[in-house]
């Protein structure tokens, strides 16, 4: 009876200092984690936590919102890595051809 009480203690102890720990103003809405009780602003950076941090745990769902999740994330990513050497290579041109002209 009593280690019950203990539990539930702990639990709640373990909710609030997740809770003080990221400051979360009390007006906004986050997405919090079932697991952990770790707040997110979006539902997306909720569902890449739950597979990198509790992966283990995940019921049906959970685990299909984060390859959904993970996948939008990589398409993302690839996106930007384009764009980030598009915009290299149009530098290096762009500085090649003046100096080119300048000297
Ligand atoms: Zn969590």
């Amino acid at each position: 009876m009593s280690t019950h009480t203990e539990d539930s203690t702990t639990e709640s102890t373990v909710a609030a200092t997740a809770c003080e720990e990221y400051a979360v103003p009390a007006e906004t809405d986050a997405f919090v984690c079932d697991h952990c009780g770790a707040p997110f602003a979006t539902e997306e950076y909720r569902a890449l936590h739950w597979g990198l941090e509790h992966g283990e745990s995940l019921g049906d769902e959970q685990r299909a919102a984060f390859e959904d999740a993970a996948a939008d994330e990589t398409e993302t990513l690839k996106l930007f890595r384009l764009k980030a050497l598009g915009l290299l290579v149009l530098l290096y041109f762009g500085l090649l051809m003046t100096y080119a002209v300048v000297t």
